[in-house]
């Protein structure tokens, strides 16, 4: 077989089991399930750490290229329905769509950024698909695990501390513009919620496992009349569920 047709093997097969498990797939899911992109290089690019996605995939330009073509035509020949994706930065400040290619041109971005989508799927459902793709990604904020300074105002940052990362640059709180916010340790299903809902503002809270080699969620940051609010509120329903189970017992 040539490499050509080796190619176009590996991009059907990968293409055919994304479909297959989520009913949608796009460029990127290929790449990933032949194993020439990162879940982490993703991860990198969404949170503005790297200009664009195409440098990190394995391969040169000529190969990426026929593979996208590949994933294309095979996309059309089945009868998936093309949907346009603009994604997102994960940066605060006014919201910034992600450059796919190293070039920039915009027909290569629309080939990176559509969706093919399976017609099996009702139209509400795609519509579902298309709401969840496009949803705005939340803000992350890292627990260091040592000392370092804020790249800005150079305040020193102890073990522990929470930094947000704007491309190379590590910056405390009050340099990010989060001064007002406090952290909500996980655990509480419930005032997480309602304190999410109430404020506008908030970053997801990570720190690095060395053991599981992944970021885990450790709580929010949250504005704190946010979270004075729902805890106001959950203490009134508390307190209107005991009077309840009162008047039960009598
Ligand atoms: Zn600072």
């Amino acid at each position: 077989m040539s490499n050509r047709e080796q190619i176009k093997k590996r991009v059907i097969q990968a293409a055919e089991s994304a479909l297959y498990h989520r009913q949608y797939v796009s460029a990127l899911d290929v790449f990933m399930g032949m194993g020439w992109l990162q879940g982490v290089h993703i991860q990198d690019w969404k949170n503005g750490r790297k200009p664009n996605i195409e440098g990190m995939i394995q391969g040169n330009l000529a190969k990426i290229s026929f593979a996208m073509k590949c994933f294309r035509s095979w996309a059309l020949g089945k009868g998936l329905k093309p949907s346009k994706t603009v994604y997102l930065a994960k940066t605060r400040g006014p919201k910034r769509a992600l450059q796919f290619s190293k070039s920039g041109d915009p027909a290569i971005e629309g080939a990176y950024m559509t969706h093919y989508i399976s017609p099996l799927l009702t139209e509400k459902k795609r519509e579902k698909v298309k709401e969840k793709l496009e949803k705005q990604p939340e803000l992350v904020a890292f627990v260091i695990k040592k000392p370092s300074q804020c790249s800005r105002c150079h305040k020193e940052l102890g073990k522990g501390c929470v930094i947000y990362k704007e491309g190379a640059d590590g910056l405390c709180f009050k340099c990010a513009g989060f001064e007002d916010l406090v952290f909500l340790a996980s655990g509480n299903t419930k005032l997480t919620r309602r304190t999410k809902k109430y404020s506008p503002t908030h970053l997801v809270v990570v720190e690095w496992s060395r053991a599981r080699k992944r970021y885990e969620r450790q709580g929010l940051m949250v504005q704190v009349d946010a979270l004075k609010k729902a805890q106001d509120e959950l203490k009134d329903e508390l307190a209107d569920h005991e009077r309840f189970l009162l008047l039960v017992e009598e």
